[in-house]
This record gives structure tokens, sequence and C-alpha cells, in this order.
């Protein structure tokens, strides 16, 4: 079975105006789908690796042969991580988690504002490209980190913290360049305006379990 690009659980013009529909459309259809395209050209050379979970896949890229885990690492984590960031986001989302999550999130950082800057800043101080991370971590708590490129924090020995993915937020720079160019701070203060925490929250529920 090939992976397949995911349809976007919205129009693109549904984030307006925190994300642009152009950016959207881009990101979705050209960069993600790019990443769909060569993770099946990588496993197409080693036809048996279809039927392996990409989450299992990722989790031990040193079982993957040599000749593809490069492509396997960047273009596998491109498109989990963007599975996963579509989805968190949705129209008119924004504001503040709700129960379990809320409590966890007061508990690991004292409280969501001081979590929104942790999450923010490790954005923020990501060079070049990657993503930044609420993490549940080995410990079972609430982590915020942060991965190059397209790594994701369950890729064995490659993030500083290691975890589950609750959330994560994309900032390279086709993420958000068409709209805010250089300016990676407004782009981040604009995403929190996007949240689904519904989504999010049945996410961290999945994950403790
Ligand atoms: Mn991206």
């Amino acid at each position: 079975m090939a992976h397949e690009l995911p349809k976007l659980p919205y129009g693109f013009d549904a984030l307006e105006p925190h994300i642009d529909a152009k950016t959207m459309e881009i990101h979705h259809g050209k960069h993600h789908g790019a990443y769909v395209t060569n993770l099946n050209a990588a496993l197409d050379k080693h036809p048996e690796l279809h039927k392996k979970g990409l989450e299992d896949l990722l989790r031990d890229l040193k079982s993957v042969p040599d000749d593809i885990r490069g492509a396997v690492r960047n273009n596998g984590g491109g498109h989990l991580n963007h599975s996963m960031f579509w989805t968190i986001m949705k129209k008119g989302g924004g504001g503040e988690p709700k129960g379990d999550l809320a409590n966890a999130i007061n508990g690991a950082f004292g409280s969501f504002a001081t979590f929104k800057e942790k999450l923010t800043t490790a954005g923020m101080t990501r060079f070049g490209s990657g993503w930044a991370w609420l993490i549940v971590g080995g410990d079972g708590k609430l982590a915020v980190t942060s991965t190059p490129n397209q790594d994701n924090p369950t890729m064995a020995g490659v993030a500083e913290v290691a975890g589950k993915p609750v959330m994560g937020v994309d900032v390279w720079e086709h993420a958000y360049y068409l709209k805010y160019q250089n300016l990676r701070k407004n782009y981040l203060d604009a995403w929190w305006n996007t949240l689904n925490w519904d989504e999010i929250a049945a996410r961290y529920a999945k994950l403790k379990k």
C-alpha cells in the first residue's frame, strides 16, 4: 500500500487571516505532496517496507536499509509531521485547552501562558528549518522540545528530548514566508489563533493510555 497525501480537513482559506490560502495550498499540495511521493519512491526500492506502519519505520530508523534511511527519515518524517499539523488547526480555532490537557499543562509548566511562551521560544530558537513540539516524555510528563528538518520526537536518538508528539508547529520558512517573510515570531503568534484544542486534547488522551 502506497502512502497517500491526506485531504486537508478544511478549505485552503479556512485559516485566514492567520495563515493565508496561498501558503496552505502550496504547503499541502506541493511540500507535503512531495514528501509522500518521495517516501513512496524510496520504499519502492524495498517493497516489503510498504507494509510497515510509518510510525514504526521512523521509531526504528536503524532497521531501515542504508540506501533509503535518509530518504525515509526526511520524507517519512515530513509526511507524519504534516499529517498531524493539518489536523490540529481549524477554522475559528484558538483559545485555550480544557479538562485533562489543561490540567497537565498547568502541572508541567505552571500556566497556559508559560507553556505558550515556551513553545513559541522553542520555535523561535530552532535555527534554520524544523519543528517545535509539545510531547509526552518517557516519564509520562509533558515537555517542550524542538527538532531540525523533518525529524520527529519519536525518532530514537534524534530529538534532544524524546517523546510522543501531542502537537507541533512547523517553523520551516515555507510555512510562513509568503505572508510573514522573515517575521517568524508574527507567524507563531498568529498560529495560536488556529488551534483545534479538541483534536489536540484527543491526541493527548490517546498518548497517555
Ligand atoms: Mn512544512
